[in-house]
């Protein structure tokens, strides 16, 4: 497995294979089994197949943990490794100096994490637009964990005709079933044990024979033991607009505080999505 760390350098390595299928797997790093299932999944579909790991500042709040987000180089590099990355980019700054553009998608970012983090998905278009610009990929595969952020990409990618498939990872749980997270390191053992209060509360939502949103809602908050619910929200799979009936495929999704740290999670309600 080759390192990158300049972008110049990643580009140069990327044009001299334009006609051959390079896959993406974006991360922050801290890589744990969810960020390795996804670059298992598009292995076999690419020729080369690039991870970046990169803590983008442009979309961490000012009172975000951008300083403190956990890194581990060593761990990350052998983790690519053993799901068979040929490329680990790794750069110290994705942007030149005067960087000066920002790319958007409306309507999708505006609930959700939108609402409590606001910036964080222009921030996040902008870093994997210019990703994709550099890498030359033509899959990129991005995790269900971050359900609103693979439906922004999405749109993005349909919306400015980018020719880069978006594959959807499934989310991966730890065996108590937490949705593992790099930010899961930051929990006390007592936080980790009442955080697996959101996964119990998306599920009894999924098993419930319950089709009216306020009722399941009501069920799912009562289950769920946080410092602070930012979310709990049921809403239609595709435009992400909060839904009264469960009649369409759906997601439930909730984000909540344990101290100082912010954990996601969600899951698939009412029929199955068909992926385009
Ligand atoms: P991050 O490093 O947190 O920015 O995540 C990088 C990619 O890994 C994103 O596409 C995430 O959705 C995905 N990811 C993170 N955690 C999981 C998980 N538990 N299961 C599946 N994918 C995940």
């Amino acid at each position: 497995m080759e390192v990158i760390r300049e972008p110049a350098a990643m580009a140069d390595w990327a044009s001299e294979r334009r006609n051959q299928v390079i896959g993406l797997v974006p991360t922050m790093g801290f890589l744990h089994d969810g960020h390795a299932s996804l670059m298992r999944l598009i292995r076999s579909q690419v020729d080369h197949l690039v991870v970046s790991v990169y803590v983008n500042p442009l979309q961490f709040g000012p009172q975000e943990d951008l300083d403190r987000y956990p890194r581990d180089a060593m761990g990350d590099a052998h983790t690519c490794e053993g799901a068979g990355a040929d490329v680990l980019f790794m750069p110290s700054n994705l942007y030149p100096s005067g960087f000066k553009t920002s790319v958007s998608v409306h309507g999708l970012v505006d609930g959700l994490c939108g609402a409590t983090r606001p910036g964080h998905f222009d921030g996040v278009t902008t870093v994997v637009a210019r990703l994709f610009h550099l890498v030359g990929c033509r899959i990129a595969v991005f995790g269900e964990k971050d359900y609103q952020q693979l439906m922004v990409i999405r749109q993005m990618v349909r919306d400015l005709g980018m020719p880069v498939r978006i594959v959807p990872g499934p989310l991966v749980r730890d065996a108590d079933g937490l949705a593992l997270s790099s930010r899961n390191t930051y929990l006390s053992a007592s936080e980790r044990q009442r955080a697996l209060s959101l996964h119990r509360a998306l599920f009894a939502m999924r098993h419930s024979s319950e089709r009216e949103v306020t009722t399941l809602l009501s069920m799912g908050r009562a289950t769920i033991d946080a410092d602070r619910i930012d979310y709990l929200e049921i809403v239609d799979a595709v435009s992400l607009e909060p839904l009264s009936v469960l009649d369409r495929p759906a997601r439930a999704l909730v984000a909540a505080m344990y101290g100082t740290t912010r954990l996601i999670d969600n899951v698939a309600m009412g029929p199955e999505l068909r992926w385009t």
